[in-house]
């Protein structure tokens, strides 16, 4: 038998996994995509907190004598109170003052017996 390097079997086979080639590759769009539209809301807020950070600083610079360098000096000293440098803000956890455990600022009060700190910045609730 002549061989033609044509096997009918085999190029099904290829066909087949060019098929499943390509479904990954819409599914791996179509993830993309709804991961963008996820993420949206979220890149939305952080433009609105940036713009109110920027609206801030400029009435802040305007009305006092701080310069830009007292602002990155204060970025820097705050950045700096988790002992890494790592352009966050990262406050460790507090402790209860009536049971001792941890306070995870997110939540805000103890978790354990609901003690509330009273005098918390409005930073502490974002
Ligand atoms: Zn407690």
């Amino acid at each position: 038998m002549l061989n033609s390097g044509f096997n009918p079997k085999q190029s099904l086979v290829y066909a087949d996994q060019w098929e499943n080639y390509v479904a990954g590759l819409v599914n791996q769009e179509r993830n993309l995509h709804s991961t963008d539209r996820a993420m949206l809301p979220l890149v939305e807020h952080v433009e609105r907190l940036t713009l109110l950070c920027e609206a801030m600083w400029a009435l802040i610079s305007e009305k006092t004598n701080l310069s830009q360098d007292d602002l990155s000096k204060k970025m820097t000293e705050l950045d700096l109170e988790d002992g890494v440098l790592d352009h966050k803000h990262n406050k460790p956890p507090m402790d209860c003052p009536e049971c001792g455990n941890k306070i995870c600022r997110k939540f805000g009060r103890c978790l354990f017996f609901g003690y509330n700190p009273e005098n918390t910045s409005a930073f502490e609730t974002i």
